[in-house]
């Protein structure tokens, strides 16, 4: 077992490093205020290549893996995770295009994706069902022989309403209402398809500058063209293309908490109390020993995960254990660094109360924290019911 990054990936992550931290970190604070999409800064992240890292080269790729992936947002989110989740988002839907599209759509939708000058979303999330995904009724029906209608709402969705969004991959309910099982369909639809539209974004707690809306859908139509991954087999292309996801989402939470190390550390050396350093005192000590612990823990789950994607394994455990441990961990880290910072950490222009905001929804987004553990336990080999 060998746990050294290679040449090439060291030289990836430093390259995305000090690019997170020349251009992003500085400003992430005034992009939190401001809570509107960075659009100059997302095009300049895709020119430094951190959108086409899991693409095949005939795509404009650069034909690596999920690891690579992972080791570029963690750095991303390490300076800004609101940014790092806008990329995440596109890559994994992008990265679901490419494994089920047809090659058509491929062709035509994804370069501008893996080029990072446009930005696309995926919608599961309605009103009344998100984590049950059987209780969604945004509905597709057939009309004539080669073009699909689709009518009703989907609610939190990132990255739909920006002024470089592409397209959305839509899941919708496909059978018939009186069908006895409901299945799925997933298409890909155009920004500007007639009857798509996109509601006010939300205001939210963090992830301020990443774009968070409603969509509608009334009579939405599309081409047979663009369903993704076969009519009827939505929900298991969503299930397997979106995977990935988890994981980025992981990665997200490893750069936070480890930002949140960062800055626990040197406030610890830097504040003077009792005669001394903040970072002298043991219960301090002990703070930023807990903080490192979930990194690192975080960390490692999340690269051997991904690590076993890349090697085409099907490990469901091991990602929901990443993925539950890591955005776990990424509040954790960022409320243990608050409490090093005492009152300064609760103010809005300390990094580390925008660190805890911001990663707040991680446990929540792409499978809860309660689904994670639900999972594992079945992998486990417990009969599980999720009702
Ligand atoms: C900022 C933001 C961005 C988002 N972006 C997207 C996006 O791009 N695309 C998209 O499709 N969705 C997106 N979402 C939606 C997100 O994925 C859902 O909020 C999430 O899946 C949870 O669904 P829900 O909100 O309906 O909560 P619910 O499913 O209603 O869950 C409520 C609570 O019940 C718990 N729970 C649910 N079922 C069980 C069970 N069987 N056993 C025990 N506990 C359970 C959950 O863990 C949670 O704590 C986004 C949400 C936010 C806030």
């Amino acid at each position: 077992m060998n746990f050294d990054l290679t040449t090439d990936q060291l030289q990836l992550q430093a390259r995305v490093r000090d690019f997170a931290q020349a251009e992003v970190a500085p400003i992430a604070e005034k992009l939190d205020k401001d809570g509107k999409f960075p659009t100059e800064l997302f095009k300049k992240l895709g020119e430094l290549g951190v959108m086409s890292i899991p693409f095949a080269d005939k795509y404009g790729g650069m034909g690596l893996g999920v690891f690579e992936s992972v080791l570029a947002l963690e750095e991303v989110a390490r300076a800004d995770q609101s940014l790092a989740v806008s990329a995440m988002v596109s890559m994994a839907t992008g990265l679901t295009l490419s494994r089920f599209g047809s090659q058509p759509l491929i062709d035509k939708w994804l370069p501008e994706i893996v080029t990072g000058q446009k930005i696309c979303a995926i919608a599961g999330t309605e009103p009344n069902a998100g984590s049950d995904t059987g209780g969604f009724k945004t509905r597709s029906k057939m009309v004539g022989n080669d073009r699909w209608s689709i009518s009703g709402e989907k609610a939190f969705i990132t990255n739909a309403g920006t002024d470089i969004s592409l397209f959305t991959l839509l899941l919708t309910v496909s059978s018939p209402p009186e069908a006895e099982k409901k299945q799925f369909t997933l298409f890909l639809v155009p920004n500007e398809a007639k009857g798509y539209t996109r509601g006010e974004k939300y205001g939210k707690l963090g992830w301020k500058s990443s774009d968070t809306r409603p969509l509608y859908f009334d009579d939405c139509q599309v081409d047979a063209d663009n369903v993704v991954g076969g009519a009827h087999k939505g929900r298991w292309v969503l299930h397997k293309g979106y995977q990935a996801a988890r994981l980025f989402l992981a990665a997200c939470s490893v750069g936070l908490a480890q930002a949140s190390l960062d800055h626990a550390v040197n406030y610890a050396k830097e504040r003077q109390a009792f005669g001394g350093s903040l970072g002298r005192l043991q219960l301090i000590q002990e703070m930023i020993a807990e903080i490192a612990l979930q990194v690192d823990t975080a960390r490692l789950l999340t690269y051997r995960a991904a690590w076993n994607v890349d090697q085409g394994r099907d490990n469901l455990k091991e990602l929901s254990m990443a993925k539950y441990h890591a955005t776990e961990a990424g509040t954790k880290c960022a409320d243990l660094a608050i409490q090093v910072h005492g009152g300064w950490g609760y103010m809005d222009d300390c990094p580390v109360s925008r660190y805890y905001r911001d990663n707040r929804i991680c446990t929540i987004g792409d499978g809860s924290s309660q689904i994670q553990k639900l999972l594992i336990a079945r992998e486990c080999g417990l009969d599980v019911s999720f009702t």
